[in-house]
């Protein structure tokens, strides 16, 4: 069955994380939409009790697309490492702790590694995108960049694991490649052109 079209001009955003409200709004730019975040309209982040990315963006766009009688976009995404069996994949904000302490998590994921004996380092982003309207219907897209995991992290530019993540091809971390190019070759982006050519192209 063909995607619902996006036919409207105003769009929340379902994440109350700064660094995907920036991507995001980055990714959105050509689009000339009012985008609002969740957390400016007061909407509550609800409990993300999903087992996969996409049921976990379905349930925040959901959430905030009846919340705010508006469409609604979220992400759920997270770093996945082959050899930690596929961790910390959908905790990956978890592992942060209550301080969303991303170094605490990173050195997580590095003595997690060391505890394994790991010299297996990939690993892949995965992000899901939901597009919610307030009558319950939902379209979602599935993207991923593939790297490696190095340490110890690198750079300041990005956010989350972005300082331990070396996308294939490149040297850098996405902690260290300018944002711009991040937002055009990460899982979010590659997430995102599915959604365009599914739901923005007229
Ligand atoms: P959630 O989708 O809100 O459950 O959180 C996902 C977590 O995964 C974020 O808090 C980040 O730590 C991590 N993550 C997702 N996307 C990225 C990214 O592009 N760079 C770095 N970390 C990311």
């Amino acid at each position: 069955m063909a995607a619902r079209k996006f036919t409207g001009r105003e769009l929340v955003l379902a994440t109350h994380n700064a660094g995907k409200v920036r991507e995001i709004q980055d990714l959105l730019a050509p689009y000339a939409l009012q985008v609002t975040a969740a957390g400016e309209l007061g909407l509550p982040e609800p409990d993300e009790t999903g087992t996969t990315f996409a049921a976990n963006a379905k349930l925040k766009a959901l959430a905030s697309a009846t919340g705010a009688k508006l469409p609604a976009l979220a992400d759920d995404s997270g770093l996945v490492v082959d050899a930690l069996g596929g961790d910390p994949g959908i905790y990956s904000a978890r592992w942060a702790g209550p301080k969303k302490d991303f170094a605490f998590a990173m050195q997580q994921v590095e003595d997690a590694l060391t505890a394994k004996g790991a010299v297996d380092c990939r690993a892949h982003f995965s992000a899901a995108l939901a597009l919610a309207w307030p009558d319950g219907h939902v379209e979602l897209f599935e993207g991923r960049v593939d790297g490696t995991v190095v340490w110890p992290p690198r750079g300041a530019r990005g956010f989350g694991y972005d300082p331990m993540f070396v996308p294939h091809g490149y040297t850098q971390t996405f902690g260290e490649l300018d944002p711009a190019y991040k937002h055009s070759i990460s899982h979010r982006a590659d997430a995102f052109r599915k959604l365009v050519a599914a739901c923005f192209a007229r």
